[in-house]
């Protein structure tokens, strides 16, 4: 008997939404559910007092992969926007990621030979157990005390000398004046916003928010839909039963301001411990660059707090150390014994992944649907 869709898509985020958007061009019928009570999962934006306004974090579109770049390009028209971060630590401010602006604030440095000498005569050339050690052997002390140990430990919620130093493989060290944070060929936020991205990559498919899987539609999925794509998280499908994965939270608060600009930039990062957020984002400098940043008299901000992950509550970083690692292989192993599930995204393939990224695996994830068929 011939079912409604012939596929169910849970997770209405950057996967969900780019694989429904091949499949429709098959002419291919889905119906996307997400529990959230709108669309675009983690790139969800919404607009404050004209401002847009990145709900879950900042987001920047960064790509090197033409197809994905072309994909998002139908709908969205991007900015110039580039980034460039600044980290505030007591007050001071250092140009990130580290380059010769960077070490010119902290030593004083000019030339690449100068702070290349500063760097050598700090760094730690000890056995490696930790990430202090770890850190201390890529940039030394000063960059490591002022710059990378208060917010690594924010982050994590444990001293670097408790974690592990597999976190941090690399430190970029730029010993140029280049202040560009990525490298990618193109870049920029969307002028109208990540939602109508999201709406152009599923404009025409049935679409339910506030609708959770787990609510009845997983034990009745197969009567509906031919096939599952499931991008909630793996341990949560199979319903724990090896265990639950670990992650790390996040909490941010949300601000307008009556002045047209707090902090002059886009993204600052407080490097201190004292300092109880990671990170303050002012969301017009996405949009708005120089004196156009004036023209709107207010400004929305967003501090972000790391936070412990409570089950119930937001899955943002996968802990990917040995223990978690191992546990996800036990999952995936089941789901490949799935004959009708495709599982992609950040969650379901428990790891960190740019957006670029996310809608390429979905790409390939649609690829590999072509294939099967054949
Ligand atoms: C703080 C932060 C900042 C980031 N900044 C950048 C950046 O600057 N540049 C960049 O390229 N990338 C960035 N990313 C990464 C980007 O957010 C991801 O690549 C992208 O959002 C992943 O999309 P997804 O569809 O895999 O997951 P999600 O966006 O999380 O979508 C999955 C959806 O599935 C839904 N879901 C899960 N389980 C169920 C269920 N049982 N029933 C119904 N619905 C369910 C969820 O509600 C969610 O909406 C950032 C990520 C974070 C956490």
């Amino acid at each position: 008997m011939k079912k409604d869709y012939d596929y169910l898509i849970v997770g209405a985020g950057l996967f969900g939404a780019t694989f429904a958007w091949h499949a429709r061009q098959a002419g291919k019928r889905c119906l996307v559910v997400d529990r959230r009570p709108h669309t675009g999962g983690g790139v969800y934006d919404r607009l404050i007092e004209g401002i847009n306004v990145h709900e879950y974090g900042p987001h920047i579109f960064h790509t090197s992969d033409e197809g994905v770049w072309r994909l998002a390009c139908r709908f969205v028209r991007f900015n110039r926007f580039r980034l460039h971060v600044k980290a505030n630590y007591k007050g001071r401010i250092y140009s990130l990621p580290f380059n010769l602006n960077t070490f010119r604030e902290m030593w004083g440095t000019a030339t690449p030979e100068e702070a290349r000498r500063k760097l050598e005569e700090q760094r730690y050339r000890g056995e490696i157990h930790n990430l202090e050690e770890q850190a201390l052997s890529l940039v030394g002390r000063d960059v490591y005390e002022t710059l990378v140990k208060g917010y690594t430990e924010k982050q994590w919620g444990r001293p670097c000398r408790e974690l592990p130093a597999f976190i941090i493989r690399r430190l970029p060290v730029r010993l140029t004046y280049d202040d560009d944070y990525f490298n990618d060929t193109w870049q920029g936020i969307p002028e109208e916003g990540y939602r109508r991205l999201v709406d152009g990559l599923l404009e025409g498919v049935e679409v339910r928010t506030g609708t959770d899987f787990s609510g009845g539609l997983d034990r009745e999925w197969r009567r509906m839909a031919d096939r599952l794509v499931y991008t909630g998280r793996m341990d949560e499908f199979y319903h724990g039963c090896y265990g639950w994965l670990q992650y790390r939270s996040l909490r941010f608060e949300h601000e307008v301001r009556e002045i047209p600009d707090a902090q002059g930039t886009a993204l600052m990062n407080y490097t201190d411990r004292g300092t109880p957020h990671t990170r303050v984002v002012e969301h017009k400098h996405f949009a708005a660059f120089g004196e156009e940043v004036r023209r709107n008299p207010v400004t929305a901000l967003t501090r972000e707090y790391p936070a412990a992950y409570v089950p119930g509550g937001e899955a943002y970083y996968p802990v990917n150390d040995e223990r978690n690692n191992g546990l996800y292989a036990r999952y995936k192993a089941l789901a490949e014994r799935e004959t009708d599930v495709v599982f992609g995204g950040r969650l379901a393939e428990y790891r960190y992944y740019d957006m670029d990224r996310t809608m390429r695996s979905a790409m390939d994830a649609w690829e590999r649907e072509c294939r099967r068929k054949i």
